[in-house]
């Protein structure tokens, strides 16, 4: 039972159904595109589609290469890099929802899985005592519980369902969030005014901070430009008109674009608080956690669409030689009931648990197989996250120390032909970690 189709979850659905693993999966939302999501694809990402063999996916959906990364200061660039930097791939920006899309129709083509729609998990199943008496520690989790009173039992439940996620919540499992008081406001611009500023964009993830504020912009992989607005959480609203807010913090030749830009083209932003955290245990029997449900990762530098599809490859490459090794699959049935086969679902789920009993100490080995692939899960998981938030925190805590301390932007910026170089190099520094990652454990041969 997977919940969320996400990044992460939509992975791990398809990677197990695949290989001919019975699965279910369940998303509250009807559309991909009803929940704003990263688009930024670093090879990390990339490496972790290839490895699944998605990559093919990536040549029907919208895409846009990124040409590099500039950071400007008071409106006066401190440095450029150009892309792919230190020779690993390019990081590009796609068009998430097709890219889900692309997976989900994928996943659908496998006859074992059922996909439920517009249906959120409300509860959790827990296995009766009886059946694992000694098991001492807490019930394991055996299901779930739909907001239309639907029980799905299940082997293994896995949480793919975001930040907020319930799983988390109803399971007790720990979150220990380090959320930076900040939030994002999210303008999106198409037609006409993301047309009047692709020219200075010129392809570039650009950060801008200034007395004004601060903001990055960025073309989109479907033509449009994104605006994302950094101020502290519940900031107390200007009556500067937004296109002028950003002009003062702009080189003159972009805050010209921006002071012209058409009025009508702006809609209202997003609001989007910063969150990011880190779940200290990730699984209990019967239930594991990926992607931002076991870790919500900031928007910065672009790393959760990428994390959680590698969360979903390494837990689909140590989970399928339990789920479909040798012997038969642990089953779910005889505990709770069967749901299987209900008319809102799509997929056929031909391959769901065989009701056929297996002897109770044969099945309780293989549960007891599963939960410690769980933990291995987990630990092969924790470095990189672990990496990866530092370095974002990092990262954040130089904008945040430049956004607030105004004679230091003005140091910086006066000097900028020779602090710009200087911190370039620091700045690349970091990024080996942030586009690769760490090296994946083996895959299966
Ligand atoms: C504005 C913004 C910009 C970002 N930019 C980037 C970027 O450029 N690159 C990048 O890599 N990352 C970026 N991120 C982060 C990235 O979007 C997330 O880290 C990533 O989507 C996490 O994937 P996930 O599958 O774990 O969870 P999500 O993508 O959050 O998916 C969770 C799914 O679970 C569903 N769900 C929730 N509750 C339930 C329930 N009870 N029952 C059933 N379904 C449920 C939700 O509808 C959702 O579809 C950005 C995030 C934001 C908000």
């Amino acid at each position: 039972m997977v919940v969320g189709a996400g990044p992460a979850g939509t992975a791990l659905a398809l990677l197990l159904a695949r290989a001919g693993v019975a699965v279910e999966l369940v998303e509250s939302q009807r559309r991909h595109s009803a929940l704003i999501r990263g688009d930024g694809l670093m090879p990390s990402g990339l490496a972790a589609l290839n490895r699944m063999g998605l990559d093919f996916l990536l040549t029907r959906l919208p895409r846009q290469e990124l040409r590099g990364w500039s950071f400007l200061l008071e409106g006066r660039v401190l440095f450029s890099v150009a892309e792919p930097i230190g020779g690993s791939a390019r990081c590009s920006l796609i068009d998430t929802p097709s890219l889900l899309e692309g997976m989900l129709e994928e996943a659908l083509a496998c006859p074992n899985l059922i996909l439920r729609r517009g249906r959120a998990v409300k509860e959790l199943l827990l296995e009766p005592e009886d059946t694992l008496a000694e098991s001492g520690g807490p019930g394991r989790l055996a299901g779930v519980v739909l907001d239309d009173g639907t029980r799905l039992p299940a082997v293994l439940v896995v949480g793919c369902d975001g930040r907020g996620s319930t799983i988390r919540r109803l399971t007790g499992l720990e979150l220990e969030e380090d959320n930076p008081p900040l939030e994002v406001l999210w303008f999106e611009l198409e037609n006409e005014a993301a047309a009047h500023l692709q020219p200075w964009i010129a392809g570039r993830f650009a950060t801008l901070i200034g007395d004004a504020g601060s903001y990055a912009l960025f073309g989109t992989a479907r033509g449009g430009v994104r605006l994302g607005w950094l101020q502290e959480r519940g900031a107390a609203g200007s009556p500067i008109p937004w296109p002028e807010r950003w002009a003062r913090s702009a080189p003159p030749e972009l805050a010209a674009l921006l002071r012209s830009l058409p009025t009508s083209s702006l809609g209202p932003p997003l609001r989007l608080t910063v969150r990011s955290g880190l779940a200290p245990h990730w699984q209990r029997p019967g239930l594991l956690l990926l992607g931002d449900a076991a870790h919500p990762m900031s928007p910065l530098r672009a790393q959760g669409l990428n994390m959680a599809l590698r969360d979903a490859l390494v837990a689909a490459e140590l989970l399928l030689p339990v789920l479909h090794g040798d012997g038969p699959q642990p089953t779910a049935t005889g505990l709770i009931g069967s749901s299987y086969g209900d008319p809102g679902a799509t997929g056929s789920g031909q391959a769901s648990p065989d009701p056929a009993t297996e002897e109770i100490p044969g099945r309780r080995k293989r549960l007891q197989q599963l939960d410690q692939t769980l933990v291995a899960i987990a630990e092969a998981r924790l470095p990189e996250i672990r990496a990866v938030q530092a370095l974002q925190r990092q990262e954040l805590g130089r904008g945040e120390l430049l956004r607030r301390q105004p004679w230091l932007r003005r140091l910086l910026a006066a000097t900028a032909s020779v602090s710009g170089p200087l911190l370039s190099r620091r700045w690349q520094a970091g990024q080996p970690t942030l586009r690769t990652g760490l090296p994946l454990p083996e895959g299966p041969a």
